[in-house]
């Protein structure tokens, strides 16, 4: 049985590059009668957070990539979120420590920075010597019996090469030599990804891993593992990686990458969708307009175009007014609006935002227009008459950016600390800097208070439009 599995990390916004793979999972499944599941890797505690796992079920199914089985609708292979599989992992790595295919390793955070600034100075990059590897049972022993702290390596072969078989790319070639000793399972008794991924993987039976190309160079390890296991590892089809428009890897300081910004650009997820299935895939009759059925009705992994697929904003705005205006009665076309924005939840956050400046009803559309737009047309002209200019506007802009994208907890005072730590940062008045953000959010000079509507903008359309302000 064909099954297939989208695995995202909840570590961040949800990622275009995680609908494109959770796509064409879908749809390959869907080809073969199979069937297509979600799982969370959730193992980076630091890092993961529920707000993040659920903004990507959200978005996911806001694109309709919807799964069989998954941490919220349940299965017979659950649970479906890693942190619910802690003890399963463990006995998995106890069996590789018993049958001496992994090793607790003692070696301090210390001793790992000098040997890794040990061998950037000599130019090698080896990753970890082995060290702990050689330590007599006893001495293992007693060393855990003392309570020290450890974490679990695997073994790699020293010798000869690794071949990856790409159902896309063939038989990859990759040297042993150039695998690390990887961490399966962290002085927490959490295990990392390499672990914890392939023993989900074969026991909720994964036929097929589709998942980006980046991933490709630590595949041995994960080969090695289902070695050690004695299991049958999946067919591997590593796609291309979404890329920028001058080739680069898709990157947020280039691209906007959160599926949260299209969708309050006012994309129709089904154009999203649509697009997203040209990243790499043409329809075999030329069609530009096409579901996930019909891309299911005639999908063909061996068709799939290496060649890194541009994620084009414009050719993706192009194809959402070919929906908005060839797929829509006009009723239709108001419902989604109002779907999207045009309704009384939304409308009731921005009341107390306008009532306290319109004078008649007539007023309080222009005040509140931004709201529903996109990015406002603003020029560096806008900027004319503030006390703050050129590269010193933008170096504060940037600043209040990169401090905004760091925030995790997106509420207005916790905007407002931000902006007001720049502004103490950079020995300049709240005013000066509160007044070019103001035309960087609203497009005016005039409009609603620039930290409430920041916060009812959302994080993704805030960045959005300071970046677009810097550019
Ligand atoms: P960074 O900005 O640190 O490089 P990132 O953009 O790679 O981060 P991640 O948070 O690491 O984003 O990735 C989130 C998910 O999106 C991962 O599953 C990753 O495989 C996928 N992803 C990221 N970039 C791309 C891309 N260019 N093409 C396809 N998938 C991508
Ligand atoms: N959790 C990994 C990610 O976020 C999954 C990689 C894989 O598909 O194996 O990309």
């Amino acid at each position: 049985k064909i099954r297939t599995r989208i695995a995202p990390s909840p570590t961040g916004d949800p990622h275009v590059g995680t609908a494109y793979i959770a796509l064409f999972n879908k749809v390959f499944a869907q080809s073969q009668g199979g069937e297509f599941i979600l799982r969370i890797e959730d193992t980076d505690q630091a890092r993961s957070t529920p707000e993040s796992e659920q903004a990507i079920l959200d978005s996911l199914k806001w694109l309709g990539l919807n799964w069989a089985e998954g941490p919220d609708v349940g299965g017979e292979y659950g649970p479906y979120r890693q942190s619910d599989r802690k003890d399963i992992y463990k006995k998995y790595t106890q069996q590789l420590v018993d049958e001496g295919h992994a090793f607790p390793c003692f070696c301090t955070s210390e001793r790992l920075d000098a040997l890794r600034e040990e061998q950037r100075e000599a130019g090698t990059d080896i990753g970890y010597d082995g060290h702990c590897m050689h330590l007599d049972a006893s001495e293992v022993e007693d060393k855990i019996a003392a309570g020290e702290s450890h974490v679990i390596r695997m073994k790699v072969p020293e010798e000869g090469v690794c071949v990856v078989d790409d159902l896309l790319r063939g038989k990859v070639e990759i040297d042993w030599k150039q695998i690390d000793m990887q961490v399966l399972m962290k002085s927490d008794g959490l295990p990392t990804y390499h672990l914890a991924s392939v023993v989900d993987d074969h026991l909720m039976e994964i036929s097929h891993i589709m998942r980006g190309e980046e991933w490709i160079s630590s595949t041995p390890k994960q080969i090695a593992l289902y070695q050690y296991f004695n299991w049958q590892p999946p067919v591997y089809v590593h796609l291309p990686l979404l890329r920028n428009a001058d080739k680069s890897k898709l990157s947020k300081r280039k691209n906007p990458t959160s599926i949260t910004y299209y969708r309050e650009l006012g994309i129709l997820p089904e154009a999203l969708v649509n697009f997203l299935g040209m990243m790499g895939w043409t329809q075999p009759d030329g069609a530009e307009i096409f579901t996930v059925d019909d891309m299911a009705a005639t999908f063909d992994v061996s068709r799939i175009s290496l060649g890194g697929p541009v994620f084009d904003q414009e050719k993706l705005n192009w194809l959402n007014g070919k929906y908005l205006r060839e797929l829509h009665t006009p009723e239709q076309l108001l419902q989604k609006l109002v779907d999207w924005k045009f309704n009384a939840e939304f409308a009731t956050q921005l009341m107390p935002l306008a009532q306290t400046r319109a004078e008649t009803l007539g007023d309080i559309a222009p005040l509140l227009s931004f709201f529903f737009a996109g990015n406002p047309a603003i020029t560096e002209s806008s900027f004319d008459g503030f006390k703050l200019e050129g590269d010193e506007l933008k170096r504060v802009l940037q600043l209040i950016l990169w401090k905004l994208e760091a925030q995790r907890h997106w509420e207005k005072d916790n905007i407002f600390t931000d902006v007001k730590t720049i502004a103490e940062h950079c020995e300049l008045k709240f005013k000066d800097v509160n007044a070019p953000l103001f035309v960087a959010i609203t497009g005016s000079t005039a409009s609603v208070s620039v930290m409430d509507a920041m916060a009812i903008l959302g994080p993704d359309m805030t960045r959005g439009r300071i970046r677009h302000a810097l550019t």
